[in-house]
C-alpha cells in the first residue's frame, strides 16, 4: 500500500523523487505529491489527485533545485482520493508522508482540535502530522518530537518526514509498515521498497519495528523508541532493474506470466535437496504425522488460494488434515492452536499486515511458524521460525501471477516431503514430483503461454459480459477460485467461483441465456460429475468455456469452446494414480491469461486496477 520515497544528497531531489514514485506507483496510485526544502529551508509542497503524470504536469518544466525532499503515491484508506487528502501533509514546520493506518486518529484529532489545531483533510495522516508538529514546537528537536509522537500513535505506519530549516535531514519511522534506507553515490534514500532506487544503488537496509532513521547526505543514524543507537547491516539487493521494466511486453502482467516457467523451475530446484527437517524440526513433524499436532495455513487473497492447493496435496500425499484460513479472520477468531502445531504463512510481499499479525499471535502461543514469502528480509521472513523463499523476483503487476505459481511449487514440494517423512509416499515418487516440478511443469506452462491467441478467443466471450461463474470440483474448485478472483481484479466483471456440484443449491437461479460459465476439469476422477453440472448449466442457456485436460472426454455438443491442456503428472510405480497431478499449473496459467485478455479487451488498466494496490500493509 502506498509508495514512500525520500532523497537527501548533493543532487537535486525532484527528478529522483518522481522517478522513484514512478517505480512505486504499483503500490498505490490514486494521488501523489512531493515536498522539499527550498533555499531558505522552508517547506514547499505540490500534490495532485490522479496518476503521477498529473503531478508532473502540475510541477511543470522547471523542477525545484532542492536536494532534500519526500514523495508519496497514495492508496486511500481515510478520505477519498483528492488533492486535499493527497500526501505530503504539511504545517509550516513539518511535512509528512505516511503508509498505513493510524487507528486512534479520532481521539487524537479531538485532542488536537482542543489545542487549537484545524484540519484540512479527512486523512488519519494529518493527525499524525499535527501531533508531530505539536511535539516539535515543544521539544524543538526532530528526533524527540518523532519519538514522542510515536509513543502516542496506534496502528501501522511508516513515515517519511522533513522539518523546516533542517536542511539535508530526512527522517524515517517504521511501525508495522515497511521502509528501507539506501546509500547512493550522490546521496541517500528512504523508500517503501527497493525498486524505488534500484537505478541508483543496490545497497540498503530495512528499518525494523520501532526504529527511527535520521538520513543525511553523508550518513545515517538509527535509533530505537528509547533513543538507543542501533547498528545496521548493509545488504545488497539481488533484484536487477530489468525486473522493474516491461522488457518488450505491453504489460507487466503478461511479462510476469511468461516468466513463470523459469520461476517454477528455479523455485523447484531450490527446494529439491532441502531435507524436511530443515523445514520443520523432527519432533514437531513427528507429532503432525501422529496427528498430535495440526497444520494450518493462513494467508490472504491469491496467497490463500495457493494455500488451498497446499491443503489439497498435503491431504492427498501425506494424509494429514489441514485447515486453511483467511488471515484477517484467523487473527480475531480466537483460534485453537497448541504447541506442536504448525502454522504456514504465505505472503508475496512478506509484509501483509493480517498475515504478520497471525504469525505473531501463533508465536506467542508457542506454535511453530513456517513462512512462504517472496521477499528475503521482509517482516514475515524474519519473524517466522523457518522461512521458504519463492524465487519469483519482484512482481510489479498488482494482480499476482508468477508469485502464485511459485507458491504452488512450494506447496507441492512441502506436501511431497512431509508425505515422504510420514512413509506415505515412496522415495521414488517424491523424487519424481520434485523432478517433474523443475522439468516437466515449466515446459508445460511455456506451452500454455505460447497459446495466447486461443485464450484470447475465449476472452472475447467474457469481455462482453458483466457477470460470470467459475466452477470445478476437487482441486479444480480451488483453481477456479483464483481464476475468478483474477478476472474480477483486472476486468471488473463480477464473478463467483463455485464447487460445480453446489451451483444447483441456489446460484443456478442466476444462469440465464448467455450467462458465461468457466469450468475447469483437470481431475479425471470427478470429470463425469462436472460434465453433468455443465449440462445443467447449458440446459438453462448458460454459455460454457471449458478448460480441461486432454485425456478427458468432453461430449461433442460441449466441445465448441474447450481449451485442452496436455495431461502431465507422474508415470510409473507410484502408490496411487498421480498421472495428472501437475495439470493445475497449466490450468492456472490459462486462467491468468484468460483474465489478462479479458481485461485488455475491455480497455482496463491491467497492471494497476481500480482501487487495488500491491502489498497490503493495512488490516
Ligand atoms: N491512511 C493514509 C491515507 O489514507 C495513508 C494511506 C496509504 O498507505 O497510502 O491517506
Amino acid at each position: 500500500m502506498c509508495g514512500i520515497i525520500g532523497y537527501t544528497g548533493s543532487g537535486s531531489c525532484a527528478e529522483k523523487l518522481l522517478r522513484g514514485l514512478d517505480r512505486l506507483e504499483y503500490r498505490g496510485y490514486d494521488s501523489s505529491g512531493i515536498s522539499w526544502l527550498d533555499e531558505k529551508g522552508k517547506i514547499k509542497t505540490v500534490k495532485s489527485s490522479g496518476r503521477l503524470s498529473l503531478l508532473r504536469e502540475k510541477l511543470g518544466e522547471a523542477l525545484p533545485k532542492s536536494s532534500c525532499g519526500i514523495g508519496h503515491t497514495r492508496w486511500a484508506t481515510h478520505g477519498a482520493p483528492s488533492d486535499e487528502n493527497a500526501h505530503p501533509h504539511c504545517t509550516d514546520n513539518v511535512s509528512v508522508v505516511h503508509n498505513g493506518i493510524i487507528e486512534n486518529y479520532f481521539s487524537l484529532k479531538e485532542e488536537l482540535i482542543g489545542k487549537g489545531y484545524t484540519f484540512d483533510s479527512e486523512t488519519d495522516t494529518e493527525v499524525a502530522l499535527k501531533l508531530i508538529d505539536m511535539y516539535y514546537k515543544k521539544e524543538k528537536d526532530p528526533l524527540s518530537a518523532l519519538t514522542s509522537a510515536m509513543s502516542r500513535l496506534k496502528g501501522s505506519f511508516a513515515l517519511g518526514v522533513i522539518f523546516r530549516g533542517r536542511e539535508g535531514e530526512l527522517y524515517a519511522v517504521r511501525v508495522g509498515s515497511p521502509l528501507v534506507v539506501a546509500f547512493g553515490d550522490d546521496g541517500n534514500y528512504i523508500a517503501s521498497d527497493i525498486h524505488a532506487f534500484l537505478d541508483k544503488t543496490d545497497k540498503y537496509f530495512r528499518l525494523e519495528e520501532g526504529e527511527i532513521a535520521c538520513v543525511c547526505p553523508r550518513g545515517v543514524r538509527v535509533t530505537d523508541r528509547d533513543g538507543r543507537e542501533r547498528s545496521k547491516e548493509i545488504l545488497t539487493a539481488e533484484f536487477s532493474l530489468s525486473a522493474a521494466e516491461k522488457g518488450g511486453y505491453p504489460h507487466f502482467m503478461l511479462k510476469e506470466i511468461h516468466e513463470e516457467p523459469r520461476i517454477i523451475s528455479d523455485t523447484a530446484r531450490s527446494m529439491a535437496e532441502l531435507p524436511i527437517d530443515k523445514i520443520i524440526p523432527w519432533d514437531i513433524l513427528d507429532g503432525i504425522i501422529k496427528e498430535e499436532g495440526n497444520i494450518r495455513i493462513v494467508a490472504c487473497g491469491t496467497a490463500m488460494h495457493a494455500g488451498l492447493i497446499g491443503k489439497y496435496y498435503l491431504e492427498k500425499f501425506a494424509r494429514v488434515s489441514v485447515e486453511v484460513s483467511y488471515a484477517s479472520e484467523f487473527r480475531y477468531s480466537d483460534p485453537i492452536m497448541h504447541q506442536g502445531d504448525v502454522l504456514i504463512l504465505i505472503s508475496q510481499s512478506g509484509e501483509t499486515a493480517d498475515t504478520l499479525a497471525a504469525l505473531r499471535m501463533a508465536k506467542e502461543r508457542g506454535v511453530f511458524t513456517l513462512a512462504v514469502v517472496n521477499a528475503v528480509g521482509s517482516a514475515i521472513w524474519r519473524e517466522a521460525d523457518r522461512s521458504l523463499l519463492t524465487l519469483a523476483g519482484p512482481e510489479i503487476a498488482v494482480a499476482s501471477t508468477k508469485a502464485y505459481s511459485a507458491q504452488l511449487v512450494l506447496m507441492y514440494t512441502l506436501a511431497a516431503k512431509i508425505a515422504r517423512a510420514a512413509g506415505r509416499l515412496s522415495e521414488e515418487a517424491e523424487t519424481a514430483i520434485c523432478r517433474g516440478l523443475s522439468d516437466t511443469v515449466p515446459k508445460a506452462v511455456e506451452g500454455i503461454a505460447a497459446r495466447d491467441r486461443e485464450i484470447k478467443r475465449l476472452a472475447e466471450i467474457l469481455s462482453e459480459q458483466d457477470n460470470a461463474f467459475f466452477i470445478g470440483r476437487g482441486i479444480d474448485r480451488y483453481l477456479v477460485t483464483e481464476g475468478s478472483l483474477k478476472l474480477k481484479e483486472i476486468s471488473y466483471i463480477h464473478s463467483e467461483a463455485y464447487p460445480a456440484g453446489e451451483l444447483k443449491h441456489g446460484t443456478i437461479s442466476l444462469i440465464t441465456e448467455g450467462t458465461p460459465v468457466v469450468a475447469v476439469i483437470t481431475d479425471k476422477n470427478v470429470a463425469d460429475k462436472t460434465i453433468s453440472n455443465i449440462k445443467e448449466v447449458t440446459a438453462r442457456g448458460g454459455e460454457m468455456i471449458i478448460i480441461s485436460s486432454d485425456d478427458i472426454d468432453i461430449p461433442p455438443e460441449l466441445s465448441k469452446t474447450v481449451f485442452r491442456i496436455p495431461s502431465i503428472g507422474i508415470k510409473g510405480n507410484c502408490e496411487k494414480d498421480y498421472s495428472g497431478i501437475f495439470i493445475p499449473f497449466s490450468a492456472a496459467t490459462a486462467l491468468q491469461l484468460l483474465a489478462y485478455h479479458t481485461s485488455v479487451l475491455r480497455g482496463c488498466d491491467v497492471d494497476r486496477p481500480r482501487n487495488l494496490a500491491k502489498s497490503v500493509t493495512v488490516e
